[in-house]
Formats: structure tokens, sequence, C-alpha cells
């Protein structure tokens, strides 16, 4: 049997083809959504999904997440005593799914097709290959993830179209316009935003609420249990926002609380600085396809975040007419990869063109922020950002932080994230600079990066004229046969979590992350949960366990919302 999965950064999903429509497969807790979470638990078997997400926080050094970033990389992650390749707990999720559709239908999964972004590289998409064949999975077809939500909405039996897909998820912003022409689809352009998804507008909104509370006694909003508890809620009344004119935002912290009416409006308000950003990338779609607003036939709407109505109705006004989204913006790529999957079968599968001269990843340098007095490293400045067509020169300007400082060392990244440690390291150059006042020498870093990967790296000094460079050849890092096949035993050796077990993991550790963020009664009461919840598993009476489940769960739903 081949499935269709939708391989996201955030969450996953697998869709099978039955009575001819494509149909999502629920997992072990009934949900079709997968979080892209991936852990060990306290016995080192692995977990995959809610429970794995649910221990981000109670076990940092034993969970990871967004490993989709690094995929076509070498960089590696720790869980526990083992390190981790991107394609490795790739595979681990690709195993869960495949297990989820196993069990539903009874029958084994040995073929894919699995959706990756329009502006993967050559490495990022063999690296999905061999994550699929590390998951036991046969991979013939990969699907750029536009035309996958294309063929959810039925592009494909169109014969000439033109279109535009608008991909907001948790972290990230996809823009892609499409061509479907003499029976080929075509990615006339991609374009898009790695710092902008559901979660950035979760801390936009949890910024506004520090605001509005200012002068009323906050407790330090930095601390990372307040930090997460913080966000959790931001996430709530933006998901609530969906439904009801308004929500109420609510902070409680040992026996105080602090609350926060928004209306559709104020949320407006608060994401207005973000939503603007939506802007940009889908211009210069626009502009790289040399297509106007007017020229496209449909814009199709991707991605969790694109439920909220702030979204849709930002993007009607954007296009002057309603998007497509009779289908549920999270689920439409897993199914487009399953009507894939199925015209496979049938040797009908959907022809594509794929993008190869986009940059794939971002590459920028580190940098230090100056707040006042204070200085913070490890900041990300990005020089070419990913989706530009290569080859491609870009410059940025930096100056000197210290009084008299002697050399400049230049350290070079890839990737997406903010901060430089969760990018790849690709080299560094040290640059003599003449001494002076600090800000006063100022470089100008080059970097030129062309087809075939070289990414030279070019620092000139005005003052004085000097010049250094430095040439990166970007090893992507893909596997050899030799190293897949010790992977695939390696994996094979390790213990997967039981899947009847997941429910009860599930709520042992919410639980565990309730404890960790409660103080006073509400951490005893949670206590209290834990232990009757753990006794009565002891006795291994599934009615029992079964009842007493809804109920834990109901008082904490109470609880997260505020008791
Ligand atoms: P990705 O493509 O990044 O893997 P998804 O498309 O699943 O992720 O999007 C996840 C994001 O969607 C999360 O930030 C989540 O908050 C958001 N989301 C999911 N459902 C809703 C909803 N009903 N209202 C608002 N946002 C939602
Ligand atoms: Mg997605």
């Amino acid at each position: 049997m081949i499935v269709g999965i939708d391989l996201g950064t955030t969450n996953s999903l697998v869709a099978v083809w039955r009575d001819g429509a494509p149909q999502l497969v629920a997992n072990a807790l009934g949900s079709f959504i997968t979080p892209s979470v991936v852990g060990l638990d306290d016995d080192g078997q692995v977990l995959v999904g809610q429970v794995a997400r649910e221990r981000l926080q109670t076990h940092p050094q034993l969970t990871t997440s967004l490993f989709k970033r690094y995929m076509g990389s070498a960089h590696e992650v720790r869980l526990g005593k083992r390190s981790f390749r991107p394609e490795e707990l790739s595979a681990l999720v690709l195993k869960s799914l495949k297990a989820d559709v196993e069990r539903a239908f009874g029958e084994p999964v040995t073929e894919a097709v699995i959706s990756v972004p329009a502006y993967f590289s050559d490495a990022q998409r063999k690296a999905t290959r061999v994550a699929g064949e590390l998951a036991g999975l046969k991979v013939d077809k990969l699907i750029n993830e536009p035309t996958a939500a294309a063929l959810a909405y039925g592009v494909h039996h169109k014969e000439e179209t033109t279109f535009l897909v608008f991909d907001l998820g948790g972290g990230t912003f996809d823009v892609s316009i499409l061509e479907r022409f003499e029976g080929v689809m075509e990615v006339r352009a991609s374009s898009g935003d790695n710092f902008l998804g559901g979660e950035d507008l979760d801390d936009a909104l949890v910024q506004r609420f520090i605001e509005r509370q200012q002068g009323a006694g906050l407790p330090d909003t930095s601390q990372p249990l307040l930090r997460h508890r913080l966000r959790r809620e931001a996430q709530r009344v933006r998901h609530a926002l969906g439904q009801d004119d308004s929500a109420t935002f609510c902070l409680r912290d040992q026996d105080r609380e602090w609350t926060e009416v928004f209306t559709q409006e104020q949320l407006r308000q608060a994401l207005e600085p973000l939503l603007e950003r939506l802007r940009a990338p889908i211009e210069r779609a626009l502009r790289d396809a040399r297509i106007r607003v007017a020229d496209l036939d449909e814009v199709l709407l991707v991605g969790g975040t694109t439920r909220m109505p702030l979204v849709r109705k930002l993007v009607a006004g954007l296009f002057g007419r309603f998007p497509s989204m009779h289908l549920n913006p999270d689920e439409v790529i897993a199914q487009g990869a399953a009507i894939q999957a199925a015209l496979k079968a049938r040797d009908a599968a959907l022809e594509e063109v794929v993008l190869t001269d986009v940059c794939p990843y971002s590459m920028g340098i580190e940098i230090t922020h100056q707040h006042g007095e204070r200085m913070e490293s490890g900041h990300y400045l990005p020089i070419i950002e990913r989706n530009c067509v290569v080859p491609v020169s870009r410059v940025e300007q930096v100056q000197t932080l210290q009084d008299n400082q002697k050399h400049v060392l230049v350290k070079i990244f890839q990737g997406e994230s903010r901060m430089v440690k969760d990018n790849i390291f690709l080299g560094e150059l040290s640059v003599p600079v003449p001494p002076r006042k600090a800000g006063e020498v100022s470089l100008d870093i080059r970097f030129t990066y062309d087809n075939n990967g070289l990414l030279e790296a070019d620092v000139s000094i005005p003052l004085t004229g000097e010049n250094h460079r430095l040439v990166i050849e970007n090893n992507p890092g893909v596997l050899s046969r030799e190293e897949i096949d010790a992977k695939l035993k390696a994996l094979a050796g390790l213990k997967i979590h039981p899947r009847d077990q997941q429910v009860n993991s599930m709520i042992m550790a919410r639980l565990e992350r309730l404890y960790q963020e409660c103080l006073g009664e509400a951490r005893e009461y949670v206590a209290r949960l834990a232990s009757d919840f753990q006794r009565v598993l002891d006795g291994q009476d599934e009615r029992q366990i079964r009842e007493l489940r809804v109920a834990v769960n109901e008082r904490l739903d109470q609880l997260e919302r505020g008791f």
C-alpha cells in the first residue's frame, strides 16, 4: 500500500487513497496531526509526536524538534547517549506514521510519496529519500508541497491555470506560484520568510500582554516556565479567536492573576507588524514569476495558521478576492501527497518541474547586538537569503565592537534560526583591522554563491583597502550507501515506546510538565493526580484506567485554563 506523507517542520500527517478520495489516518492518540518531535522516554525508548512535545520542556536533553531545518546537512542532534542525523529523526517520524496506517488498515505500508518544500535543494531532497528508506519505505517520488496542495484542490483537472499557494505554518511562511501547462506542473517562483509563522504570532501576543500589564506587578516573565506558560496561553487565545469575537488572556502565578481581553481588532493591532511582513514575499514571488495579481486564477490557503480569520481577511484584501479554503489548510498537503500516490499506482502521476536555480537556505554571519551597555553575541545576520535566484552576490556592512580591537573574527553559518548556535557552522575568517575607537572600522562582507554550491566570502576594509577571502565548498553531507546501511542497523536496534501505552504516557507527560510549571497548592494538586493515576495504572484494570484518564484530562484542562 502506498501512502502520502506531509513531513512538516512543526507537524506531520499521513493520508491514504480510499474509495476514490484521500483519507487522513489518525495516530495512536486519535489525532490526524503528529507533531514533528522526537525524544527518548525514561527507558531509552523512542517517543514521537504529542507525548514527545509535552516532554520538550521537562526533558530538553532527551527531546528535539525542528529538525527539518537541518535536512541535507550533517548537523547532528544529541538525545541521551546517542547522536542522530536529521534523516534519522525524520525517519522516526515516518516510522510512527507508517505504524499508524498499518494499524488502521492491517496491511503493510511499503511505499510513500513524501512532500518537500519547493525550495529544497538536491541534497535536501536526497536526505528526505534516505529518511524514507531508513523508515522502511520505498520513496519513488517526492512531491513539492505547493503542488500537493494544488492536487488536493483538484487543480490537475484543469488544462491550463496559474495560481498562488500561500502557506503559513508554525515557523515559516512560503509563497509559491505554480503554472499548469501542457500536462506539467511547474513551480514558477518560490519565496517566503523563515521567521514568520504561528509561533512568532504567539510571541507578539505575549509581548502585547506584557506591555498592557505594565505596572500591574507581573512576575519576572523572563523565567523559562513563565515564558512557556505565556506562549501556551497566547496560542490558546489566538486559536479561540477563530470562533469567538473575544478571548481572555489569563496569567496565573501563585495566588495572583492578570487578565486582558482581546477582541479581533486588538489581536489585529498586536500582530500588525508581523502581518505586514506577509506582503513582501508575495510581491517578490509575483515579480520573479512575472505575473500580475489579476493573472492568478486562484489563491490556495495552506498551513494551520491560515485558519485565523485575520489572516484570511488579509489575504482576501491583498488579492482582491476570497482565497480557496473549503479544505482544512493543515491537511491539504498530506491529501495531495496521497492523490499523487494513487495517480502513481495507475502510472498517471502528475509530472513536475522543480526549481533548481534558487538558493535553498540562508547564509550569514554571527553578530553581536548591543542593548545600551549590554552586549549580546550569538545573533545571526543572514547575508544571502534562501530562495534568491542563483548565482547571487550580496554585501552587508558590520563595525568593530571594541576600542582598539585588532582582529575581527567573521564566523559563517548556514541556516534559518535567529541564533547561530541553532545554525550550521561553515567556516571562519580572522581579519586584522587597524586599531581605532569602537565602531569606527567598517567591514564589507560580500557573499557570492554559485550554481555549484560554492560560497565565497569576501571581507574588505574600506579604511585600508585590504581584502580577505574564504571559499567554502558546501559539503551537503549526503549519506553514502554504507552509511545508510549502518544507520538502518542502528535504528533497528532502537526500541519504540509501545503504541498502546501512548495515551497513558501522554497524561503522565502532561502531569510532569504541569508539576514543573505550577507552584504551591496547584503543584500539590498535580502531584496528587499523578500518584492517583500511577496507582490505577499499576492496578492494570483497563476500565478504571480509562475512566480516570478522562477525569484527569478534564481536570488538567481546567487547570491550564486557570483553575
Ligand atoms: P508546519 O507546516 O510548520 O509543520 P502547520 O501547517 O501544521 O505546520 O501549522 C502549525 C501552526 O498552525 C501552529 O503555529 C498553530 O498554532 C497553527 N494553528 C493550528 N490550528 C490553528 C487554529 N485553529 N487557529 C490558529 N492557528 C492555528
Ligand atoms: Mg507545512
